[in-house]
């Protein structure tokens, strides 16, 4: 099995939210923001690591660093009692929920620890204090107005240009999902800063100009 299908294999067994289709989109933009050379790149909302392995794939074939963030609490749709609620991802500990193993386990079992590096905290207070240039950023994190605004504002800026912005969860439709995820990816369009290079199910790849 060559490397890639090796990652892409196990991203299918790992928990989480991206579809395959959708995965290998995300590869494919990540791929294209590798072709401009080894870069520094960051995913907001890493949860077991399913959406790390696909940007972890093309971060290795680039010689990328990708940081992959998350407090690991999960997001309010996540918690006991909501839709996307799982007991196993419950630590017996506290009660809380905790993805930070399974995220672990994740990377380690794809040998991807030399260029996947977690950062274990929330996005605002990691932001406030990052000052690397991005060549790739995918904003998958919380989806509440706040939270997905305060990513948009704090991380958007530090997008280098001709870097890609990949944002999920975008749903034009209101009956399909939550409307923060499209409200940043249209603001981004409207800015004029971005232009438009793919969409794939709810993955929407943006190029900045
Ligand atoms: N990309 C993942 C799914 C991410 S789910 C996959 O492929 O399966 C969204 C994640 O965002 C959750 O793990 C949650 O803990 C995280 N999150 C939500 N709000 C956050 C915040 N303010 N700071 C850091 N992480 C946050
Ligand atoms: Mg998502």
């Amino acid at each position: 099995m060559s490397r890639l299908d090796e990652l892409f294999a196990l991203a299918r067994s790992t928990k989480g939210f991206m579809p395959e289709l959708e995965g290998l989109a995300l590869y494919e933009a990540a791929r294209q923001a590798g072709e401009r050379g080894a870069g520094t790149w960051l995913e907001i909302g890493a949860w077991c690591g399913k959406s790390t392995l696909y940007l972890g794939a093309a971060a290795e074939a680039s010689e990328s660093l990708l940081y992959s963030l998350d407090h690991h609490h999960g997001s309010e749709e996540n918690q006991r009692g909501w839709e996307y609620f799982d007991e196993d991802l419950v630590d017996p500990y506290d009660g809380r929920l905790n993805t930070l193993p399974h995220w672990q386990r994740t990377i380690a079992s794809a040998r991807l620890e030399l260029t996947v590096v977690g950062l274990i905290g929330h996005s605002a207070a990691i932001a406030a204090h990052f000052e690397q240039a991005l060549d790739l950023l995918f904003i998958d994190g919380g989806h509440a107005e706040a939270v997905a605004w305060a990513d948009y504002h704090n991380w958007g800026p530090k997008l280098v240009a001709g870097g890609v912005l990949a944002i999920h969860d975008v749903f034009a439709d209101p009956a399909e999902g939550g409307r923060p995820p499209y409200e940043i990816y249209r603001r981004a369009l409207d800015s004029g800063d971005f232009l438009e290079t793919g969409a794939t199910g709810s993955l929407r790849v943006l190029r900045r100009r």
